[in-house]
């Protein structure tokens, strides 16, 4: 058998100095596990305008539909703030989760004990913390229409529309059981069923999928405006929250600022199953380029190798193996080793992005 293939974006900023370690980490498990991986490298946004004139060349596309796993690191900076929009280093990001359909959008929000005391909230609240938030990323409000802004009567409307297809929601709410049975086998959905009917369908059709597809899972519905408040209230009595695409979008944010720092964050985003069985994925750092900490080395790598963590269990099956990455990172923070992101002005010492590379790969 071939073996799994993987596309690796690093793109702007930060994102070539996170992907140089998480390189590293690839190049222990060739070594030193017996996992290959046939990994080829190109380039996404700002790195890819200034070679070929586009934020994403047709042949890196091509290449991004063919693989596996794609795994991004990050794009955009300053450089390229007054370019057209057509031409925007984030268009190449969107143009890889438009053509992927990449409809379904995991964002963990783990704790390290390590760094319980890094939240904004209390420790005993959050220690051991670990949650995933599947939110819908292809269609609803943000894409429904009508849209726009019109003019009645004497003055303005903007207009939305909040519109969901039941296959949509269907697509979204597999792709969360799926990944509930891998984990704490729960799904609490939200959405507002009590005033849109959106979410009366949304939760409709959630229950049908569960009842015929997945009745082993733990199901249980909340508004999402109660899950907001229970999310900062008691977020452990949650395992996968299943949501739609602007409340996923304010619900995954929130429960990032549960964890600590945007340096810890890693995110997916998978689409269908192809032919293989496996569904299209694209693993990329919640954090963008930082272009004020580009060059100093000092980011920090753990969201990077944490998203490959994701790719090794949700596009490799190597559930174990993903494990063990996560161990090591947990015990080089156990360790007290921290990039200046992760400490305040008085903690001592920050490691740079290449001396916490180091220390995974020796954890
Ligand atoms: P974008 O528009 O690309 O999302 P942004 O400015 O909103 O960019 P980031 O680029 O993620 O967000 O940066 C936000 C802040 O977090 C910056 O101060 C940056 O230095 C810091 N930051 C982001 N990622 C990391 C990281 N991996 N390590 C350390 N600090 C980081
Ligand atoms: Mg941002």
């Amino acid at each position: 058998m071939s073996n799994p293939s993987l596309l690796i974006l690093p793109g702007d900023g930060i994102g070539p100095e996170v992907m140089a370690q998480v390189k590293r980490i690839i190049d222990w498990f060739g070594a030193n596990r017996d996992l290959g991986f046939d990994v080829s490298e190109d380039l996404v946004g700002g790195a890819a305008y200034d070679k070929h004139g586009t934020p994403l060349h047709d042949d890196t596309m091509a290449k991004a539909l063919e693989v596996d796993a794609v795994l991004l690191g990050a794009v955009g900076g300053p450089k390229y703030d007054d370019l057209d929009f057509s031409v925007k280093p984030e268009r190449g990001l969107l143009r890889l989760r438009k053509e992927m359909d990449l409809f379904s959008n995991l964002r963990p929000a783990q704790c390290f004990d390590a760094l319980a005391d890094f939240s904004s909230l209390k420790k005993d609240i959050v220690a051991g913390l670990d949650i995933m938030i599947v939110r819908e990323l292809t269609s609803g409000v943000y894409f429904g229409e009508p849209r726009g802004i019109i003019e009645e009567g004497n003055e303005r409307v903007g207009i939305n529309t909040q519109r969901y297809t039941e296959s949509e929601i269907a697509r979204v709410a597999r792709s969360a059981f799926e990944l509930a049975r891998r984990r704490g086998n729960k799904v609490c959905s939200m959405e507002k069923a009590n005033v849109m009917e959106s979410g009366i369908l949304w939760r409709d059709v959630v229950m049908e999928i569960h009842q015929a597809e997945y009745a082993d899972v733990e199901l249980s519905h909340m508004y999402a405006d109660n899950g907001a408040m229970q999310l900062v209230r008691a977020p452990k009595q949650f395992d996968v929250i299943l949501t739609d695409n602007l409340f996923g979008d304010i619900l995954s944010d929130c429960a990032a600022m549960l964890t600590g720092s945007l340096g810890m964050l890693p995110s997916a985003s998978l689409g269908a199953p192809a032919a293989n069985g496996r569904p299209k994925a694209l693993y990329e750092p919640v954090h963008g380029s930082a272009p004020d900490i580009t060059g100093q080395g000092k980011a920090n790598p753990i969201a990077c190798t944490l998203s490959f963590a994701m790719a090794l269990r949700y596009s490799f099956d190597q559930g174990d193996e993903a494990t063990r990455l996560e161990q090591a990172v947990e015990k080089v923070l156990a360790d007290g080793v921290r990039t200046a992101d992760l400490m305040g002005p008085e903690d001592g010492t920050p490691v740079s992005t290449t001396g916490m590379g180091d220390a995974i790969l020796a954890a």
